[in-house]
């Protein structure tokens, strides 16, 4: 290790407390420190190059460095970095709005910004709520959501999420929220119609038993990303649409892991032609470049905020840099992209590829489900193909296989059990097929030796 990586360790240990980390087995760790970043590869302060397999985290659309998104953000700056939204209007917001507008799922028509995906669910969460009280049907004050969503971790938003490992020590700080089982083959022993009309009925029955008293159903379309990749059957979200409609209730998509193009459409809805009330996007937005956010309304609900010099009707949020000059300019230059690479026809190459790899990973030894929806994969690791016993959260497999592709170049991420896929969009094929190379190599090789070196004895749980 070179001085200055030694250095730079020394000091983040010293002053930073890292996210979802415990910090105790961090300050144990050897971390890896990144310096740059060119493409879809990331580079370490040692000079050791690695696919950049998450997307840094879910967010990379395009890559690093990309000279258009790169040069529009200098562009910007030489105009304005940022300007408030408060009483004022911006251009690169405003543009970026209407494209936002076009692109998203008919019915959605106002954009309000903010910074994070959290944020952009809480908003959407206070917009559904202020929306009944503005049209006085104000007992419709509480949200339906499914088990194990994930939808950030302000305290709104983690109300209406359903991680016990996250959420249940702020309990009592949080608001109540409904929730539904999701629709998860993997976690019923049912077939996926089974599965489907399980978790439908269990929403329909709690929108009869609370009637009139639903402001909003709370869903990410399609997968359940922190969950740890579950998909959705087919035929699930547009079922929660109907319910919604059917209940007068609004529905809230939060496409922020799934929006611009990781299922392989723009958004996620589209692939059931759903139309929600509000949709959340993050993440991707500024192609992994700036915190951006946005929440987007339909007509009907904007249109409940609106008497001229009525006070009370007044939607009360916003942040400092709410609808950011330079996000709002890397969003606009990674659309330009999506259109000018035709990004979205690349896709069904790059999801057939990871689908071809996950067939062949299923008959590997200790490698259970392997869940594919679109872009996004989980890679379930298992103690026992036959019966698909879990390994012990203690044995920390999915960290182990993920440590053990860093020296092979490869940077990944899992979700406990669950090995997490998630490469840019617009990544290459040649460097994709490298990449799930590397993972194959790494199932095959190293997870085996990896499962016996525990010190656990799996089976005697
Ligand atoms: C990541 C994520 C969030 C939270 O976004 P942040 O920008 O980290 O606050 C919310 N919802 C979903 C579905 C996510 O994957």
């Amino acid at each position: 290790m070179n001085a200055k990586t030694q250095k730079l360790i020394e000091l983040d240990k010293q002053y930073l407390w890292h996210p979802f980390t415990q910090m105790a087995d961090w300050l144990a760790s050897k971390p890896v420190v990144i310096e740059s970043g060119e493409g879809f590869y990331l580079t370490d302060t040692e000079g050791r190059r690695y696919i950049d397999g998450v997307s840094s985290l879910w967010c990379n659309v395009h890559g690093h460095r990309v000279k258009k998104i790169d040069d529009a953000i200098a562009a910007q700056l030489d105009k304005i970095a940022h300007s408030t939204l408060l009483g004022l209007g911006q251009t690169a917001s405003i543009e970026l709005a209407e494209k936002l507008v076009q692109i998203s799922p008919e019915g959605l028509e106002k954009v309000f910004y903010s910074d994070s995906g959290a944020t952009a669910v809480e908003i959407a969460i206070k917009i559904a709520y202020q929306y009944w009280q503005n049209i006085g049907q104000t007992k419709k004050i509480k949200f339906i959501s499914l088990k194990e969503a994930y939808h950030g971790d302000t305290v709104g938003s983690v109300s209406v999420g359903g991680m016990d490992l996250f959420h249940g020590i702020f309990k009592s700080l949080l608001f109540e929220t409904f929730y539904v089982p999701s629709p998860h083959p993997y976690r019923f022993d049912g077939t996926e119609k089974e599965c489907t009309e399980y978790s439908l009925a269990k929403m329909e029955a709690l929108l009869k038993e609370h009637a009139g008293q639903i402001a909003g159903i709370v869903v990410e379309p399609l997968v359940q990303g922190a969950a740890g990749i579950l998909v959705h059957p087919k035929g699930f979200l547009k079922g929660v649409e109907a319910l919604s409609r059917k209940y007068d209730t609004l529905l809230i998509v939060d496409e922020v892991a799934t929006g611009f193009g990781r299922t392989g459409r723009m958004f996620a809805c589209e692939h059931e032609a759903v139309r929600p009330d509000l949709m959340c996007v993050a993440k991707g937005i500024s192609a992994g470049y700036l915190p951006l956010a946005a929440t987007l309304a339909t007509q009907t609900i904007f249109d409940a905020f609106l008497v001229a010099g009525d006070i009370h009707k007044t939607f009360y949020h916003g942040h400092t840099y709410t609808g950011n000059a330079l996000g709002c300019a890397a969003a606009l230059a990674s659309l330009e992209l999506f259109e000018e690479n035709d990004i979205l026809g690349t896709l069904p190459e790059k999801i057939r590829l990871i689908a071809d790899y996950f067939e062949r990973f299923e008959k590997l030894p200790y490698v259970g489900d392997c869940r594919q929806c679109g872009m996004v994969g989980g890679i379930e690791l298992v103690a026992d193909k036959e019966t698909k016993e879990p390994f012990l959260f203690e044995q920390k497999i999915g960290a182990k296989v993920c440590a053990a592709m860093r020296p092979k170049g490869a940077m990944m991420r899992p979700l406990g059990n669950v090995v997490v896929l998630m490469p840019a969009v617009g990544m290459d094929m040649e460097t994709l097929q490298k990449l799930m190379d590397i993972i194959e190599n790494t199932l095959k090789h190293d997870l085996p030796k990896l499962t016996c070196h525990t010190g656990l004895d799996s089976a005697s749980k």
